[in-house]
């Protein structure tokens, strides 16, 4: 109860209901995760001796109910809290968990994650972007794409082909890499709602020290796995916020607002939003819980992904038939019709980002309901020989 109590008193000084006004979200979003950390509340569950606050999920979920209605200012750390930072804790050496990531709790070092390339997406082990060993370091030569965040990042966990000799599941090495170091060049890219929340992201011949690799050299596919399933839970996982205009408390205050909460499809729709964000919500409590106590999720949390993206499918039509046309067109005025315009449109990137629905569907048949696995072509076949990306086009 004092720890709820706290959470609390806290977060009303801290992150009023309604936010806070974010002109600049990076050094907000840093001033804010430092706070946190200064609180007590950053990496809750976390090592102490890496600097979390070594409590237990109960204590997790304490904060996150008392979070959700309000506007936390921490998306910039949502990759390396949610993704890179677990991944250091599970596989890092002792010297990188202590060199990286108290920085992170602190919100001192933005993290992002260089895996995607022009032709290794949903097949992440086809990546191109090659490390070579030259002495102490490694060099690294390559392309990324849909960098999220990499503009403001400090470091990247970067997937590279160390053995294209070997079978391309077991050439691969994790590395952190530095955002700054000389060779790195980072490029926008717009998406539909007029935002550039990704990158294009080059390496030519960026050095890389040997201490940089993330678990063992040519293992780097378990690091990518270990990484993916972070990453699943925490896309998944993540709480449905107060302000997001598509949750279902949101979308019943605007039928009720507009007048057309009584209409019985609007309310037959709203109530099975509720049903699926409720058993939704429960389901990631019990990975999250089941996490803390050690069981990683594995194939379970392709299942949060993939309900989480079409939850918010769910919730784009019962926007449509509450709004009507200003679901996607609006007066200059009309704030709120604006702010759900732009949630609408950035529903498809839910069914991409993280592994689309159908590499989820692929995951949970083979891995969850037993079904035959696809065809693999390529399997103990070298790399250098397979036809992917630009290889073998000239
Ligand atoms: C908003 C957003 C943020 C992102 N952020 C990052 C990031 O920070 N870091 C990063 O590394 N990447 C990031 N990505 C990239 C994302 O992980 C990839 O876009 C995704 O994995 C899909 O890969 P692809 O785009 O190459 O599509 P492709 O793999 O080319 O897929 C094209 C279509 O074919 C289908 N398909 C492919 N293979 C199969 C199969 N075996 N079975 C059935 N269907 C199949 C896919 O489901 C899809 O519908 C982001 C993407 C988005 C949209």
């Amino acid at each position: 109860m004092d720890f709820r109590n706290d959470v609390r008193t806290w977060l009303a000084e801290y992150a009023p209901p309604g936010g806070v006004a974010q002109d600049d979200p990076v050094a907000m979003g840093k001033a804010f995760q430092a706070a946190l950390y200064d609180a007590g509340f950053a990496g809750i569950t976390w090592p102490a001796e890496y600097g979390g606050a070594g409590l237990s999920s109960a204590e997790q979920q304490i904060f996150d109910e008392e979070a959700a209605s309000s506007d936390l200012p921490t998306g910039i750390f949502l990759i390396g809290l949610g993704m890179c930072g677990p991944t250091l804790l599970d596989l890092g050496t002792h010297a990188q968990k202590s060199r990286y990531v108290r920085p992170l709790l602190r919100g001192e070092e933005i993290w992002c994650q260089l895996f995607s390339e022009p032709g290794a997406g949903s097949d992440v082990a086809s990546l191109q972007t090659r490390a070579e060993r030259d002495g102490d370091d490694w060099v690294v030569s390559g392309q990324k794409v849909w960098t999220s965040g990499a503009q403001y990042a400090d470091f990247g966990a970067l997937l590279a082909r160390t053995d294209p000799g070997a079978p391309k599941h077991r050439g691969i090495t994790m590395f952190i890499v530095d955002m700054r170091a000389e060779g790195v060049t980072v490029r926008p890219l717009r998406d539909m709602t007029g935002r550039a929340p990704f990158n294009e992201v080059f390496f030519d011949r960026v050095r890389v020290p040997a201490d940089a690799v993330i678990g063992e050299v040519d293992a780097g596919w378990f690091a990518a796995v270990t990484m993916l399933g972070h990453e699943r839970v925490s896309i998944g996982g993540s709480v449905r916020r107060h302000y997001d205009p598509l949750t279902y408390a949101n979308l019943h205050a605007l039928a009720s607002k507009l007048g057309r909460a009584h209409d019985p499809v609007v309310s037959s729709e709203l109530v099975t939003l509720y049903a699926r964000e409720r058993a939704l919500a429960l389901f990631n409590t019990r990975l999250k819980q089941e996490a803390d106590a050690g069981s990683r999720p594995g194939a379970r949390g392709s299942v949060a992904k993939l309900a989480g993206a079409q939850l918010l499918w769910q919730a784009v039509s019962v926007a449509g038939l509450i709004a009507g046309p200003r679901a996607v067109a609006w007066e200059p005025d009309d704030v709120d019709s604006a702010e759900l315009a732009v949630a609408i449109n950035a529903t498809p990137a839910s069914s991409i980002a993280g592994g689309t629905n159908q590499i989820q569907r692929g995951i949970i048949g083979e891995r969850i309901l037993g079904l035959p696995k696809e065809p693999q072509a390529d399997r103990g076949v070298p790399f250098r020989e397979l036809r992917v990306g630009t290889q073998h086009q000239d």
